[in-house]
Parts: structure tokens; sequence; C-alpha cells
């Protein structure tokens, strides 16, 4: 991702799962979250690690994850930020040292079920590079969020230039292959779950009920959805700026078949009043001319936009080769 990006050990010291959980105030879930995980990777027997990121948390987040550390030396890595980045940086700095083959992305505060794993690892034997998880109901959020949520996924989708699933959180399996595209992407402002989307591969979708919280409060008040569901639209379209360019073009439009009436009616209708068609004229010919100005440098803009994200050009999924050739 960049230059802090720890280097990745060889294939042979790798696991086959990471846990990678984001921590911002979590003193009264870490231990339900660890224990809950802990047995079900020993229940199936993977080799594991499971990566908590202290998000500059202000309570006795860290001390727990250090503790876990002395205690679980073999399975726990605690990743401390200097201060807080917001879930989406702490969820990539934790995607950024994880060492598994196969990494599962939750929460920390149990909403969303570690007990899926082994269904979420089946479908990724049967060829599944993403298993994202899809939200059927979910019972701990307010009749607010869960609105603005439903409205936002929905102008995501329209907005956007390719599919991101509707209801889907970050809760997701990824395997090593689509986590290095993801790590490949150098961009600042991180909306994880569309930039997965964006990778492509085979993403298969599994549908569970959000539960509430296991404790503690939510840490996405209204104002910081809002800035991730900015994120999430100007990062992934330049739409909103090509707005302009066809509201301008309307009112050029408009300007247009009003001239031609003030024209008609100074011919035919000699009493009609005099000046007001002109003046309506020439303002909405100046405002559309502004517009459509202002569009063709949004159209530019974004161009630089797009550029600037420095994302790869593209991911092969597979290449075959006439082997005589
Ligand atoms: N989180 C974080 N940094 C922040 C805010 C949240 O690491 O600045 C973590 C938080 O600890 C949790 C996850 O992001 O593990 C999702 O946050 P939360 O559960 O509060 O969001 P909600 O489920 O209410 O949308
Ligand atoms: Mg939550």
């Amino acid at each position: 991702m960049n230059s802090s990006q720890a280097p990745l050990p060889p294939e042979e010291d790798r696991l086959y799962l990471s846990v990678v959980a984001p921590c911002y105030n979590e003193e009264s879930v870490i231990e339900e979250l660890y224990k809950r995980v802990t047995s079900l990777c020993q229940k199936h027997g993977y080799s594991y690690e499971i990566v908590l990121v202290n998000d500059g948390s202000l309570d006795s987040t860290w001390e727990i994850h250090q503790q876990l550390c002395a205690n679980d030396p073999e399975h726990m890595v605690a990743v401390n930020l200097s201060r807080n980045f917001g879930h989406q940086l702490a969820l990539s700095a934790g995607l950024s040292v994880c060492r598994g083959e196969r990494i599962l992305i939750i929460d920390a505060d149990l909403q969303d079920p570690p007990e899926l794993l082994p269904d979420m690892l089946r479908k990724m034997d049967e060829g599944a590079e993403v298993v994202y998880g899809v939200r059927r109901t979910r019972y701990g959020d307010s009749f607010l969020k869960r609105t603005a949520c439903t409205v936002f996924y929905r102008c995501l989708l329209l907005l956007s230039d390719y599919p991101i699933p509707l209801d889907s959180g970050d809760f997701r399996l990824i395997n090593r292959r689509v986590l290095d595209a993801l790590n490949s992407m150098p961009e600042r402002h991180r909306f994880l779950r569309g930039m997965i989307s964006w990778i492509g591969y085979n993403q298969v979708p599994i549908h569970y009920d959000r539960d509430s919280r296991f404790a503690g409060e939510t840490k996405y008040p209204l104002r910081r959805l809002i800035a991730l569901a900015i994120d999430g639209i100007t990062t992934f379209s330049v739409k909103p700026l090509r707005l302009s360019f066809i509201s301008g073009l309307g009112a050029l439009l408009f300007s247009l078949l009003l001239f031609i009436y003030a024209i008609i009616s100074w011919y035919f209708f000699p009493d009609a009043p005099r000046g007001w068609a002109s003046l309506m004229v020439v303002v909405s010919m100046l405002g559309g001319m502004q517009l459509f100005v202002l569009g063709i440098l949004g159209e530019y803009l974004g161009r630089v936009y797009e550029q600037s994200k420095s994302r790869p050009l593209f991911l092969i999924e597979s290449i075959k080769r006439d082997s005589m050739q």
C-alpha cells in the first residue's frame, strides 16, 4: 500500500487465516471477541492469528490488547496506531500487517457473527475469492441509521460506475490475492467495501442477521456516517461533477427556446410588453454558459482525480497460453 507496509513472510510461514478487527474504545467487547474467535478457530483446527488494531482509544483497549498478546503470543497480534485515524484506516493498517492466506474482516463489537466463518470458508473452497456479508436484518441499529443506510447504498449504486453490493458492510472474507490488490491501491480516502468490489474476481454474498452490539456504544454518529457516505460517493463516482455539465446544457437549451419565443412575440405581437423576454434570454444564457463551462472544468477535474488515485489499471484474473509457443 505504501512504504510503511510490512514485507510479507515467505509462503511457508503464512497462516491459513487472519482475523482483523479495528478497535476504538472497545474495552467492553474485546475479550468476548477474542474468546469467540479463538474457540471457533481451535474447534475447527485452523492455523490462525487475530490482528487487533487499537485506533487511538481513550479507554483501556490497548492494555487489554497487550494482555491478550502476553497470554497468547502465538495467535495474537496487537497494532497500536499513533492516534485515532478512523475505522477505514485502522482496518487498512491491520490488513497491511496480517499474514494469513485468507483474511476475515470483522468489527470488534460482534454485530457480525464470527460463527459464519466456516460457511464463508466453505464458499471460498468452492471458488469464491471474496465472501461478503449482506445484512438481512439490522436488529441493533436505530430507525434513523437504517433509513440513512438504505438511502445511501441505493444512491451509491445509482452513481457508481460498477455495482457495489447493497446492504453490505466491511464484514467479509477475502483471499491473499484480493488483499494484495487492495494493498496496492494507494488512495488516501479509503472506502474499503467499495474498493474490494472494484477489485472484482469471483465475489459471493452470504446473508445474515445483524445483531446489536455486544456492549458499548456505536462509534459512528450521524456526522461520521455522512463523512463515510461522502467518501463512498466521491471515491467511486465523478458523476456529481458531470451534473453541472448536464444542467448547463439544459439551461442553454432553455434559453434558446426563450430566444425563439422572444423573436416570435416581437414579430407577431408588437403590443406585448417589451424587455422581459430579452432579459430572460440573457439571464438564462449566461447562467447556462457558466454551468456549462464549470461542467467542462469538472470533466477535466474528474480525470485528474481518477489519475491521482493511482489505482492499478486492471487486474488479471488468469492467463491461458498455448504452451507450444
Ligand atoms: N472504529 C475504529 N475507529 C473509529 C471508529 C470505529 O476503529 O474511529 C471501529 C469500532 O471499534 C468497530 C468498527 O470500527 O470495531 C465499527 O464501528 P461501530 O461498531 O461503532 O459502527 P456501527 O456498527 O455502529 O456502524
Ligand atoms: Mg458496530
